[in-house]
Formats: structure tokens, sequence, C-alpha cells
């Protein structure tokens, strides 16, 4: 990223936002040599995530894994595909933004839950079986108990 203006390609971040729309996020920079400010677009999919497995391999973060999850998760419950899809590119943009290109499964999947929460709760507690992987029963009861103290839609 090189000055419009000077060519130097040092610059400081002044401000970033998401492009509404647009897979992007624009930054306001300002060149460290001669100070004027230009605006730059960077494309969220250019740096891939790596997700860790808990069996210590890595794998690219692939979205249409994570729906296909959920999909499953979400079987006979009453939400729109386009609601999972929205979750899962919630959780890509939420990555994206936080500049984070290392990320654990179970990382991946705590985020699921807090999303799928205000979702559907039936599908959160089948989702939460699987990839919280309860150490035991009673750990799955408390957890399910403890949903219902917040309410049951
Ligand atoms: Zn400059």
């Amino acid at each position: 990223m090189h000055c419009p203006y000077c060519t130097h390609p040092e610059s400081r971040v002044v401000d970033s936002r998401d492009v509404e729309g647009l897979e992007a996020i624009r930054r306001r920079r300002e060149c460290t040599e001669c100070g004027r400010r230009y605006t730059t677009y960077e494309k969220l999919e250019e740096v891939p995530i790596t997700v860790l497995k808990r069996d210590g391999g890595s794998e690219p973060f692939r979205p249409e894994k994570l729906l296909l999850g959920l999909t499953r998760a979400c079987t006979k419950r009453a939400i729109a595909l386009g609601t999972l899809e929205e979750l899962v590119g919630e959780i890509e943009s939420r990555l994206r933004r936080e500049m984070v290109y290392e990320v654990t499964s179970g990382h991946i999947g705590e985020l699921v839950l807090e999303l799928l929460q205000d979702v559907d709760l039936v599908a959160y507690v089948r989702f939460a079986s699987v990839y919280r992987q309860f150490e035991s029963i009673e750990e799955f009861k408390e957890e399910l108990e403890q949903l219902t103290k917040v309410g049951v839609r």
C-alpha cells in the first residue's frame, strides 16, 4: 500500500469500517511521510483463516462445512437456510474484523453457540452436545438448567 501522493510505503490506519454489501473493509490511512490521507478498500476474503483442530491438525476455514454441521443440528426445526447462512457469514466476518487468521475449532464452536442461542434453543443444545463435548452427563444437565432459567421460547 503506497501513498498515492508521495509513494511512501508506510501509513497508519486512522479509521476502519465495514463496507455494507461488499466483503471489504474501508480504511482511512495517513501517510507517515507526507501526512496526507487516502482511502483503501481491502477485501476480506484475501487472507485465509486456518482452523486448528482438537487432534492437533489444521485445515482452512470452510464456511460451507460449518453450514452443513449447522443444518444437521437444525434438522426438523423451522429455521430458514438463509438464517443459518447469515449466522455462518456473521462468524466469518467477526473473525475477519478481529483479524483472526488462526482459530481453534473450539472457538468457532463457541461463536456458533453464542449466535445459535438466539435463533433456536433446541438446535443450540444439539450443536452444543457435539461441539462442546461435555465432560459428563451432569455437566450437560447443568447447561440445560441454565438455559431453562433464561427461558425457553
Ligand atoms: Zn505520502
